[in-house]
């Protein structure tokens, strides 16, 4: 177990506003993954306690880490100091940077916004250069990467929060028309209720589209409308090879990507067609994955073409 030798590994780490997760790879050992939800009740030093124990867990049952990336939902400083974040407020003034040079003193660590890293995760799986990626959740992430690197670089891609309607929904954000606030997954369940006249769940969206109800069939178009209608202007700013659609919604609707290109390829001009759009890879975890890589890019380590499965 202790072989001096034994190179340090990559480790990531997705730090969500309810769970954890994290995972670590090097060469010629299994990976490690496991994930943790923050304790109940805790504050922010409750929050970092757990977060210790974690990695000295992974410390004991794995081994040393090199470098360590981290995704955030949260927004941050270029300092790396924690802006706001909504998911766990007593995060907000958090030194980051500094607590995760505590954490891991003998690593090198960076911290990006999850769906920069979500995108850049599945840019790099799908073996191409310039991706737009939008992740369908509670709300919308996404991210842009261009030449291979993710972009604007000095700041996060806010994919939420592009104006597809400017009478439209009102955002968490304050503002109407924001992309989250049509084609969230709260915001089509919130629609698919007012057609329906009763609350609709999850289940009973999914339920309600295999026998083609009127109410579930016109909340999910709205949605995949508008997400077609930032593909399509993206697209036109961008010229991707590819658009991702990922999230848990969308990955839990079996017809919800196959809509969302069908109406982005019937919004395309001539000679500027939409990107194409294809499914996530890598599901729930691309922001993880994203996280392995900047861990990767900071270890200076080749980037693999598929990321390592865990045996
Ligand atoms: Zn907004």
């Amino acid at each position: 177990m202790t072989g001096p030798q034994r190179t340090p590994g990559v480790l990531g780490v997705d730090v969500g506003g309810t769970k954890v997760a994290l995972r670590a790879e090097a060469a010629g050992r299994p990976a490690y993954e496991r994930s943790f939800r923050w304790p109940p009740g805790a504050d922010l030093a409750g929050d970092l306690a757990a977060l210790a124990a974690e990695v000295n867990r992974l410390r004991d049952v794995w081994g040393p880490v090199g470098a360590v990336g981290v995704a955030m939902p949260a927004t941050t400083d270029p300092a790396g100091t924690v802006t706001t974040w909504p998911g766990r407020p007593g995060w907000a003034g958090l030194d980051l940077a500094g607590a995760l040079r505590r954490l891991f003193p003998d690593a090198a660590t960076a911290v990006a916004d999850d769906g920069d890293l979500a995108a850049l995760a599945e840019a790099r799986r799908a073996g191409a250069d310039d991706v737009v990626y939008l992740g369908v959740g509670t709300g919308i992430g996404g991210g842009v990467v261009l030449a291979g690197r993710s972009v604007p670089g000095r700041s996060s891609a806010e994919i939420g929060h592009m104006v597809v309607a400017l009478d439209g929904e009102r955002c968490d954000c304050g503002r109407r028309g924001c992309l989250q606030s049509i084609a969230s997954g709260p915001a089509t369940l919130r629609r698919a209720g007012a057609g329906r006249g009763a609350e609709v769940s999850f289940e009973d969206l999914r339920a309600a589209l295999d026998e083609r109800r009127t109410w579930a069939v016109a909340a999910v178009d709205a949605s995949c409308r508008a997400l077609a209608a930032a593909v399509v202007s993206l697209g036109e700013l961008l010229d991707p090879a590819l658009a991702i659609v990922g999230g848990g919604f969308a990955a839990g609707l079996p017809d919800f990507v196959p809509l969302v290109a069908e109406r982005a390829h019937a919004a395309g001009r001539p000679g500027r067609p939409a990107p194409p759009v294809r499914a996530a890879a890598l599901g729930a975890s691309s922001s993880l994955h994203g996280a392995l890589e900047l861990a990767r890019d900071l270890a200076g380590l080749p980037v693999p073409v598929r990321p390592v499965p865990t045996p």
